[in-house]
């Protein structure tokens, strides 16, 4: 099979990587080498910087409006292209063609958004009385470093730099080197839409030689990151020392409550599509499935048949492989983890066994009961379409179960009683609460964690104000 190659993209062109060497792009469905991905360092990395922070102050000064347009007009180019881009992605991730296009409408969507939000970065007037003139300017910071993961590479792209390019930052995106592909055809397809040279770069590589490039780089004067926590902890580590700002958002370990009294035809398929959606790659899943002790083992039943139904495979199959050989591994290490705790596996619980999945990445959709909150499988994040079932006795001790965990990434609630809803919504430490739909929201709500899930937010207007300072300027009259 003929490789495709992959390099870095930087001042509106492709660029072989200083050193010329690459690392190999998989096929997660078979394990197949199928690309070369140029492996950045620190010079590639100094390159892109430059080429951003000469575009900077011609697209800091472009009229909002006129920046705007650019992006809405980067939203149209998108959907245009979304077969293509979704083409690439669910090649280098393994998801389903119908994922990847929806994410790629979730892409176009925030170039849509923010296009239109590039006007609505406005300052206060402040009174001071009279004698004065005080008011507020929300400037860009200048050179915005994305350091994306691999489990949904454009639509983590889209939704750290369109709010980002919205408000007038030039950007170097480091994307996952399993994922680079879509990220760099966003590169190009931004250019055919006439945004200038050096305003979006993609220096491809690994964490630990252009994600830190990037992080320590003196002309890179804000860091969104999405990732692992203990990366975004490295991360934090070296920003402490250069006072950079930071969006991280992190890891999880979410809880999904099924009370006594939800309407259960609609919960059992929910908190499914909550944990299988990408075989369970994806921050928010969730997988700790709480269940009122009344109803315990006829939801694990139900979820049981239901799961009996979902196929495993390449194509546009229900669940897909892991995107990485190291995923893979993690999961069954946990299988590992899970009969070792003495957990009981309802489902899965172990590698397929259909002879069409050998090569790729394929795990099993496991549900286990028998579990506490306290062992392994309940507290760490997998990463895959694992979940377990905890049983709890009243409200209480459920808000109790779900807060007890180093993450807030987010939280499920399923009642058909209202006044609960909001009840347990207000006590639950997580950034994201979903009622009744999990993962219900768009590009328009706010996303981010509590707790070690991380800081800042992305999405929504909020996203917009944290990629820009706030100067005031005082005057005496
Ligand atoms: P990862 O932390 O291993 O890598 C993420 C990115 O950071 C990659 O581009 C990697 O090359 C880079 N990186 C790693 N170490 C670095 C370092 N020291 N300095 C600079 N860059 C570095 O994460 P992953 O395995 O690619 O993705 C899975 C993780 O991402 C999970 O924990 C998941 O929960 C999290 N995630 C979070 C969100 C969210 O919005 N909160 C969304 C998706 C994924």
């Amino acid at each position: 099979m003929t490789l495709y190659t992959l390099d870095h993209f930087i001042d509106g062109a492709e660029r072989a990587p200083a050193e010329g060497h690459y690392t190999e792009g998989f096929d997660p469905r078979t394990g197949q080498t199928i690309s070369r991905v140029a492996l950045g360092n620190a010079e590639d990395m100094a390159l892109a910087v430059a080429a951003a922070q000469r575009a900077f102050a011609a697209w800091r000064d472009m009229r909002p409006l006129a920046r705007g347009r650019l992006l809405t007009q980067t939203a149209l180019a998108i959907r245009a292209q979304a077969r293509e881009l979704a083409t690439i992605e669910s090649r280098e991730t393994g998801k389903s063609t119908p994922q990847a296009l929806g994410e790629i409408e979730g892409v176009a969507q925030y170039f849509e958004l923010y296009g239109g939000l590039a006007t609505a970065l406005q300052g206060e007037t402040i009174g001071l009385g009279a004698g004065y003139h005080s008011y507020t300017l929300r400037e860009p910071y200048g050179v915005v470093g994305a350091i994306l993961p691999w489990n949904a590479p454009l639509n983590q792209a889209g939704r750290a730099c369109a709010p980002a390019l919205a408000a007038g930052n030039t950007v170097v995106v480091k994307p996952s080197e399993s994922t680079s592909g879509s990220v760099l055809a966003l590169a190009r397809l931004l250019i055919g839409c006439g945004v200038p040279a050096g305003v979006f770069n993609v220096v491809t590589g690994i964490g630990a030689e252009a994600g830190e490039a990037l992080v320590r780089h003196p002309k890179v004067r804000k860091i969104a990151f999405t990732g692992s926590l203990r990366a975004g902890q490295q991360i934090g580590r070296i920003a402490a020392d250069r006072v950079l700002p930071l969006t991280l958002e992190l890891g999880g370990k979410s809880p999904d409550i099924v009370f006594a009294d939800a309407d259960l035809a609609l919960a059992a398929p929910g908190v499914l599509k909550g944990f299988l959606t990408h075989a369970g790659q994806v921050c928010l899943s969730g997988t700790r499935i709480l269940v009122e002790r009344s109803i315990h083992d006829a939801f694990v039943a139900a979820m049981r048949e239901a799961m009996a139904s979902y196929r495993i495979g390449a194509a546009d199959s229900t669940v897909g492989p892991m995107t990485t050989r190291a995923q893979y591994e993690k999961v069954q290490a946990y299988y590992a983890i899970a009969r070792a705790e003495g957990a009981v596996a309802e489902v899965g619980g172990q590698l397929p066994d259909d002879p069409a999945l050998a090569g790729g990445w394929f795990v099993s959709p496991t549900l286990y009961s028998g579990v506490d909150n306290s062992m392994r499988i309940a507290r760490e994040e997998i990463f895959g379409p694992v979940a377990c079932v905890i049983p709890f006795d009243d409200e209480a001790q459920a808000i109790t179960i779900a807060n007890d965990t180093e993450y807030g990434l987010a939280a499920g609630i399923w009642t058909c009683d209202l006044a609960r809803a909001h009840r347990v919504a207000a006590q639950l430490d997580a950034g994201q609460i979903y009622v009744n739909e999990y993962m219900a929201g768009g590009v328009e709500t706010p996303l981010g964690g509590y707790k070690m899930s991380g800081y800042g937010r992305e999405k929504g207007l909020e996203a917009l104000h944290h990629y820009t300072h706030v100067k005031c300027v005082t005057v005496r009259l």
